[in-house]
C-alpha cells in the first residue's frame, strides 16, 4: 500500500495533508524518514511513526455507538445531525457505514463499520440473525401477542413477517426480537395490532447487547470476541 493512503485512511485526513506531512519529514518507516508519497509499505509489518508517534491500520473496524434520538442513521446529510457526526474526527474514516439503520427517533445499539460482507451476512434476513429491541407501547394489553409475533405479523400492505419473539416485561414495556429490517418494521407490527410505538431503542444484534456503560451519544470499538457474538445467536443476559 502507498504510504500516502495508508495514512489517509489510518488517521483520517486529507491525500494534501498527507503528502504536506511527509514533505516535512514527519513520518518514518522502520526508522528511516521517509518524504515520497509513492513510498510502498506493508501496513501489517512495517512500523510506522508520525510525529515520533505509532500509527497502526485496521483494514476493517466495528463500532457500536448508543444512537441517541434526533440523529439520523446516514452517512452525510445537509442539515440533520448523522451518527457518523458523532464519531471524532480520528475515527471518521472515510469507508465507513451503518449496518441496520434505526429511525431518528430509535435510540440504541447502531453497528457502524466499513466491512460489507460482515454487514450483510449480519442483516440478511436469510442467516436469521436477531435484533432486540426494548419497545415502550401506548397499550399495555398485550394478550394474544405473543403467538400472533410467533405466527407473523401482517402489515397493513399485506405483507407477512417472519416469525419474531414477543416478551412482556412489565407495565407498557415488551421486548421484541426480529430476524429483519423493513422500514419502520416494528412500529408497523405494532400499528397492525392497533397499538403504537411511543419509544424505541435497539439493546442487542445477535448476541452481543449494548453496552450499558456507553451513554447517549457515546460508542467504542469492538473486540473480536464482540463481533463474533454479533453472528451468534444468543444474546448475554
Ligand atoms: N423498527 C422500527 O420501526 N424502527 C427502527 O428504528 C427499527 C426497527
Amino acid at each position: 500500500m502507498r504510504i500516502d493512503k495508508f495514512i489517509c485512511d489510518t488517521i483520517n485526513i486529507t491525500r494534501t495533508q498527507a503528502k504536506d506531512r511527509l514533505s516535512a519529514g514527519r513520518i518514518s518507516v522502520n526508522g528511516e524518514i521517509i518524504c515520497s508519497p509513492g513510498f510502498q509499505i506493508k501496513e501489517s509489518e512495517d512500523i510506522i511513526l508520525i510525529d515520533g508517534k505509532q500509527i497502526s491500520y485496521s483494514k476493517y473496524v466495528y463500532i457500536m455507538l448508543n444512537k441517541p434520538e434526533g440523529v439520523i442513521s446516514a452517512s452525510s446529510d445537509k442539515k440533520a445531525k448523522t451518527a457518523l457526526d458523532l464519531l471524532s474526527r480520528n475515527d471518521r474514516r472515510h469507508d465507513l457505514f451503518i449496518a441496520g439503520r434505526l429511525d431518528k427517533n430509535t435510540t440504541g445499539f447502531l453497528l457502524i463499520t466499513n466491512d460489507g460482507e460482515f454487514a450483510h451476512s449480519i442483516l440478511s434476513p436469510k442467516k436469521h440473525i436477531t435484533k432486540t429491541y426494548l419497545v415502550t407501547l401506548a397499550h399495555s394489553d398485550f394478550s394474544g401477542y405473543k403467538e400472533k409475533f410467533r405466527e407473523g405479523i401482517v402489515l397493513q400492505d399485506g405483507y407477512i413477517c417472519k416469525p419474531a419473539e414477543f416478551t412482556e416485561i412489565g407495565d407498557d414495556r415488551c421486548l421484541l426480537k426480529i430476524t429483519e429490517g423493513k422500514f419502520h418494521q416494528i412500529k408497523r407490527m405494532f400499528a397492525s395490532l392497533s397499538n403504537e410505538v411511543t419509544a424505541l431503542c435497539r439493546v442487542a444484534m445477535g448476541g452481543l447487547n449494548l453496552d450499558k456503560t456507553l451513554n447517549l451519544g457515546e460508542y467504542r470499538f469492538l473486540t473480536q470476541q464482540e463481533i463474533e457474538k454479533i453472528s451468534s445467536q444468543n444474546a448475554q443476559k
